[in-house]
């Protein structure tokens, strides 16, 4: 194949004998470079016009004498701390797509290399095929950005109707939309947003067992979990989801902490080892065992549109990692928190398998 290789839009740095390479924050790549033929290189592929057997010619007028051997050496180097791509490795893509998902493709380029174009991601997404639980304040704004990326199909579950008080953050329904369920007013948001794109497939149901979750979720490559009744929606989701083989994200807003984690059964710890960790830690804490709650925390919604959109955000990006694999899911077994009435402090919390888990 002939790949030419280019280099990403990164900064480059010329220091006396050595050059900087920045991309993401706070890494730098520092390379050797007393004679200046890495600058010219990096110069060269910036161009991103020439095959690796060109690139002697080209250093060649720079005034360096390389072999093709030492480039291809170099360029697998340059790869393999991620700052090429192939020149043009959007063609394979017709124009249309190319046009539609244009920003979609260069946030891909951070995660491409010579052997992992970026279209290869959008493909990804374009065949993903995502059970969507709950069409309210976090998966109304799920399905929003899943028809932005281009996912091929949502099954999205709902049973509720569009009331007054979801204007103020479900902005995929309008005044028109009132009385309707939510799932065939979100189908129609979607045919209207994005023509001959994601194909949402509306379910006016209520999801309350793991066999019904089972079957709405069978040929699916990802769950999200977006509900957050019965009580133990996210036990039956992650039961559900070790049957179906695939894995789920999840979030919410817990009093002023907005959250959201992963399961990947067979990789990551489960829900279930989750809420065997905390069994025996309450047993650990003889001040807590066995206590009764006076005031159990009410259901009270105050997700604002912002804040429904980080939510639907941080998790729709979590997803996107399982469907396109661009890079390991950061929330896999690990509780990420936000904190709104604290400064936004963010917070990660891996939690461990437990070894009595029945799933894992
Ligand atoms: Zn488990």
């Amino acid at each position: 194949m002939r790949v030419m290789p280019q280099l990403k839009p990164i900064s480059v740095i010329q220091r006396p004998d050595e050059v900087i390479l920045l991309g993401r924050a706070l890494e730098a790549t520092y390379l050797d470079d007393a004679d200046g033929s890495v600058t010219a290189l990096l110069q060269v592929l910036a161009e991103g016009s020439r095959t690796v057997a060109e690139l002697p010619a080209a250093m060649h007028r720079r005034g360096f004498t390389v072999t093709e051997d030492e480039m291809a050496a170099a360029v697998a180097a340059l790869d393999d701390v991620g700052v090429l791509l192939g020149a043009g490795a959007d063609a394979g893509l017709d124009p249309a797509t190319r046009r539609r998902h244009e920003s979609n493709l260069r946030f891909y380029d951070l995660y491409a290399g010579l052997d992992r174009p970026s279209a290869q991601f959008q493909r990804a997404m374009a065949a993903a095929d995502v059970l969507l639980l709950g069409a309210g304040g976090m998966g109304s704004g799920v399905l929003q950005s899943l028809v932005g990326l281009g996912a091929g199909r949502v099954r999205l579950v709902d049973f509720d109707v569009v009331e007054e008080k979801n204007l103020a953050r479900q902005f995929a329904y309008d005044h028109d939309d009132l009385g309707r369920p939510k799932v065939d007013a979100a189908r129609d948001w979607a045919a209207r947003y994005s023509r001959d794109g994601t194909v949402v497939e509306a379910v006016h149901e209520r999801v309350t067992d793991v066999d019904a979750i089972v079957r709405l979720g069978r040929g699916a490559s990802l769950v999200v979990c977006a509900i957050d009744s019965p009580d133990d929606v996210h036990l039956r989701v992650n039961e559900a989801c070790f049957a179906l083989g695939i894995p789920f994200v999840t979030g919410g807003l817990l009093y002023s902490t907005l959250f959201y984690w992963s399961v990947e059964p067979g990789v990551s710890a489960c829900r279930m080892c989750l809420e065997l960790n905390r069994a025996e830690q309450g047993e650990r804490m003889p001040e807590l065992a066995g206590q009764s709650v006076v005031l159990p925390m009410g259901r009270v919604n105050r997700a604002t549109g912002p804040v429904a959109q980080l939510l639907a955000g941080f998790v729709t990006m979590e997803a996107g990692r399982y469907l396109t694999r661009t890079d390991p899911p950061v929330a896999a077994g690990v509780y990420h928190t936000i904190e709104l009435a604290d400064g936004m402090r963010a917070t990660r919390d891996p939690w461990p398998r437990n070894p009595r888990c029945p799933l894992c």
